[in-house]
Parts: C-alpha cells; structure tokens; sequence
C-alpha cells in the first residue's frame, strides 16, 4: 500500500532560508529528531521558525508530513554549504526519538516503510541510504544508534523494499513508471530530478503528453530522440510586462511570445485558426503563459515579464 504524504509546504518567500538550491537527490540521509512532538508540528515549526535548519519529510506513528520540496535542498546534515548531504540528500527525521517507546516504535517502522517506497519510485538501491553522522559525525540518528540498530534498520528497510519489487542495488540507474494522474513536474518532486533532465533524458519534447506505464529513465545519457531540436532562436522575445489588459496589447511582439509558447506546445488556442497566434495578449495567451509558469515552477500569473521571458529562453534552448 502507497504511504500517502501530507504537505505542509515551506512558502516560497522562506526558500532562500530553508532551501534555496535546487537538488537532484541522490541519498536518503535518516535523522531521530530528539524530540517528543509529532510529525505535523516538527513541519510545522520548522517551516515557520526563522532558523535555516531544515528537512524534506518528518515522520511519526501516524503519518508522513512534508515540509521541503524533494527538488530543493534542505540544512539537515551539518557538513557545510556545499556538503553532499545537506545539497544532494532528501532528510527523513524520524519522530519521538528523545523519550521513544511505543510511539517511537511505530514511527521507526513507518519510516522503514516510507523511505522503501522513496527508494523504490527512485529505482534506488539501499545504497542510496545514509544515516546523519556519514556526513558530518553528529550523533544521529540517537536513538538507532545507541540501541545498536542502525544496521538492523537498513535491513528492514532493504526487507520493505524486495516486498515492493525494488532494485537492491542502484546501478545502473533508476526508472520511474509513470502513475496515473502524474504530471512531469509531479514526477519531478518524487524523483528529484528536474523537469528538464527529464525531458532530456526520455526525449520528451511536450511535458503535457506523457503516458501512464511509460518508463522514464532518470540517469544517464539522453535516448536519441532527445537530442536538443533546432527550431527556435529566432523569436527575440520581447522585453517587459505584459498582460490581459483593456484594450488588450496587440503586435508582433506579443505574436513572438505565442509563436515561442507553441513552440514548447504552449498553444494559445490549439485547434483554433493558427492554435491562437494572433498577435493579441487576451485570456487565452495568459492562460498558455500560465501553464508554462506551473509546469516549469514559476509563479503562475499569466503574467510574462521578465522571469518568464528568461525561462522560455532556457527552454528554447
Ligand atoms: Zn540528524
């Protein structure tokens, strides 16, 4: 059974505290939280609280919460700015670590259960999992290792992820099959790997038509189809804000940045005379701008100025 995840999610406007990188993970590094509270308000304090230190998911006797972005770094290992664990591993802090017991217990076993399924939708090995004092020597997870367990919890983390059909080890490289009603930028945040070396990876030209069951590879060389394609360069996108305005905007300027949104299969109006390029910034252009700014992690406003500008450029690429 899939352990569903309840997000509670850093505000964007605390990334540049809590996560400012964007993170194409590589390990799962497991903490105890020397705490007594609950999943909920381990996320909940620390997405608030002004400190850096931070962490993907928390974990107690009853659920998953998460607080971080799989696809954003996080402050959990203590071995510096540009430390492996703290810019390419995903942080699991295990709750009720200080007093443990029974509810401690539980939480170890569903953290034994949710890290296995992060490996298993990575194509990760159990080689993929560290404890916090690989990293920086800090005695963590407390309560594992003082009981002498960190080996025995690997093994039944190794254990959980046979049941799910796993991979024991990583090599060569993960897949992910895609799940029904998974969007690329979904599967992006699940695997930590960016929506652009996703697509470059699985040749993958239009984000919007992906497939349930199609295997995604998440590592290695691109498929040849995915070679960089040649269209594009030429729609010297325009400088500025624009939006739906009354009347609304009009011009080749405005017919360029449809021209570019379409080109990334952005189509103002697809099936409609031209998909919609007709030089007029109205409600549909906001919407194709709109849908690129979700897909592609921006604020989406329907808005293009300048952030929006440089990200089609990236893309056209
Ligand atoms: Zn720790």
């Amino acid at each position: 059974m899939t352990i569903s995840v309840k997000k509670n999610l850093v505000s964007e406007a605390k990334y540049a505290l809590k996560c400012p990188n964007a993170m194409t993970a590589e390990y799962i590094t497991i903490h105890n939280t020397a705490n007594d509270a609950s999943a909920a308000n381990e996320i909940s304090y620390m997405i608030e609280n002004t400190s850096s230190t931070s962490f993907h998911f928390a974990v107690d006797d009853k659920e998953v919460r998460q607080g971080i972005p799989t696809n954003r770094n996080a402050w959990h290992t203590g071995d510096g700015k540009n430390g492996t664990g703290n810019r390419k591993s995903i942080g699991v802090e295990i709750c009720y670590s200080k007093s443990g017991g029974p509810k401690y217990k539980a939480a170890e076993k569903l953290a034994i259960k949710f890290v296995a399924q992060l490996l298993k939708e990575r194509g990760w090995g159990i080689d993929r999992v560290r404890k916090h004092q690989d990293w920086n020597g800090k005695y963590c997870p407390h309560r594992i290792l003082s009981e002498g367990r960190w080996d025995e919890v690997k093994a039944a983390i190794e254990t959980e992820l046979k049941a799910l059909g796993g991979k024991t080890t990583s090599k060569p490289g993960g897949t992910y099959t895609i799940k029904k009603g998974d969007a690329l930028s979904v599967i992006a945040q699940k695997t930590g790997v960016s929506m652009a070396t996703l697509q470059r990876l699985n040749g993958i030209k239009n984000p919007n038509l992906i497939k349930v069951g199609q295997v995604l590879k998440l590592t290695g060389s691109s498929t040849s189809s995915a070679k960089p394609s040649n269209k594009k360069t030429s729609y010297a996108l325009p400088s500025g804000i624009y939006k739906v305005t009354s009347p609304m905007r009009k011009g080749d300027d405005v017919r360029r940045i449809q021209k570019a949104l379409a080109a990334l299969y952005f189509y103002p109006d697809k099936g409609a005379k031209n998909n919609g390029i007709d030089g007029v910034y109205g409600p549909k252009t906001a919407n194709a701008v709109k849908r690129f700014q979700s897909i592609y992690g921006l604020v989406a406003d329907g808005i293009y100025g300048p952030k929006t500008k440089a990200k089609i450029e990236s893309k056209l690429k």
